[in-house]
């Protein structure tokens, strides 16, 4: 892929890359030409990806590669991104690592509350500040893509879910402040948020044909997203055709927000 849409000699950190959302990113971005860092809790499962993505041949200086990385916690997200630095200054983050866990708000305990809020909200901020100050101390500007969802940007869905809702909705306004200040550093800030997307992530969903008929009720495309659907508008979000978007959250919904 050339043009507009090309990441060619980018390095590019994708976190939760070993699965769903997030592995389809890694590949489209490679197949962008990036060389991608594939980042997750599960190494292996990430070098599994990583292994298969195009570009270099695995071990050779511009070949793809997996690390392990807990977005939630500091001193995890700074290693991993030092690691990647000593390679090369990343031009592109995708944050996709995320997690939900459904109660009833008023059964929600406080650990799983504090869970949800570590992972979707403050790793999304660790990594992104991490790769910031790489980008700004290095003045090659980049861009950054956050992973939010329709469930930030409203409250319905077919089961309660409030720390994730709670967490995707300021997942769009931090991309809003973070845009706003990294601007004159030349580092843009976007999200993407996709409608129910068909990964590991709702599975419990996808095994209840009542449920999956409501989610069709609700989308006017009538259909789930497909992992690959959201790693296009990611792969625009982060390359030079977006060039002067920044601060936005994009839907990919089919149509569930325009109703
Ligand atoms: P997934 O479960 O298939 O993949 C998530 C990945 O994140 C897993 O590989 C997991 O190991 C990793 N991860 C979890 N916690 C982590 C941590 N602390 N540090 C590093 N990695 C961690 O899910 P997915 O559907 O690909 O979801 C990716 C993102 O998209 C999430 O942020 C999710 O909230 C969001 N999203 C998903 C859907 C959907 O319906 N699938 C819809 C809207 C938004």
């Amino acid at each position: 892929m050339g043009g507009l849409f090309s990441l060619d000699g980018t390095m590019a950190i994708v976190t939760g890359g070993a699965s769903g959302i997030g592995a389809a990113a890694a590949r489209t971005l490679a197949e962008a030409g990036a060389t991608v860092a594939v980042l997750d809790l599960d190494r292996e499962r990430a070098a599994a990806v990583a292994d298969t993505l195009p570009g270099a041949p695995s071990g050779s200086p511009a070949a793809s590669m997996a690390l392990a990385c807990d977005v939630a916690d500091e001193a995890s997200v700074e290693a991993a991104v030092a690691q990647v630095a000593e390679r090369a200054v990343p031009g592109v983050l995708v944050n996709c690592a995320g997690i939900a866990i459904r109660d009833a708000a008023t059964d929600h305990p406080l650990a799983s509350w504090n869970k949800v809020v570590d992972v979707n909200l403050t790793g999304s901020f660790l990594i992104s500040r991490a790769v910031a100050r790489r980008m700004i101390a290095a003045g090659t500007g980049g861009s950054i893509v956050q992973t939010a969802s329709i469930m930030g940007l409203s409250g319905g869905g077919v089961y309660p879910n409030v720390s994730y809702q709670t967490t995707k909705g300021a997942l769009v306004n931090m991309t809003r402040a973070l845009a706003v200040e990294w601007a004159g550093a030349g580092i843009r800030v976007n999200a993407v948020a996709p409608t129910y997307v068909r990964t590991p992530f709702i599975k419990a969903l996808l095994d209840q044909p009542e449920v999956m008929e409501k989610i069709f009720a609700m989308t006017p495309l009538k259909r789930l997203a497909e992992p690959e659907e959201v790693a296009a508008a990611i792969l625009f979000l982060a390359s030079p055709a977006a060039g002067m978007v920044t601060g936005h959250t994009l839907p990919v919904d089919g149509g569930f927000l325009a109703q």
